[in-house]
């Protein structure tokens, strides 16, 4: 079962987290499992949080149709790579923890 990291940055934002199952919003293809920490809505994803996927790149971009869905940036306030997400280019489902392989 996939054990959530717990760290600062998840401290920082109230320590609780949950699974999305994120998807390319243009061809619906499963792009990765995140671990999502706190509330509020997801605008960057932090590298160090996809759970089955290894992001590389200044872009993010689908696996499956090609469409660039975010561009690589340093959150400054905890020095942490991150992607920007464009508008709407993800979907995101909240799933349980025990669903993960
Ligand atoms: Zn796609």
């Amino acid at each position: 079962m996939y054990k959530f990291q717990k760290d600062r940055f998840q401290k920082n934002r109230g320590g609780a987290s949950r699974v999305l199952d994120v998807t390319c919003d243009h061809c619906g293809q499963h792009l990765t499992y995140y671990q999502k920490d706190g509330p509020g809505m997801l605008k960057r994803m932090y590298v160090d949080r996809f759970i089955d996927y290894r992001p590389e790149g200044d872009k993010l971009a689908c696996q499956s149709c090609g469409r660039e869905l975010g561009l690589i940036m340093n959150y400054k306030k905890e020095d942490r790579l991150a992607y920007r997400l464009f508008a709407g280019a993800v979907n995101k489902k909240i799933i349980s923890q025990n669903k993960l392989p």
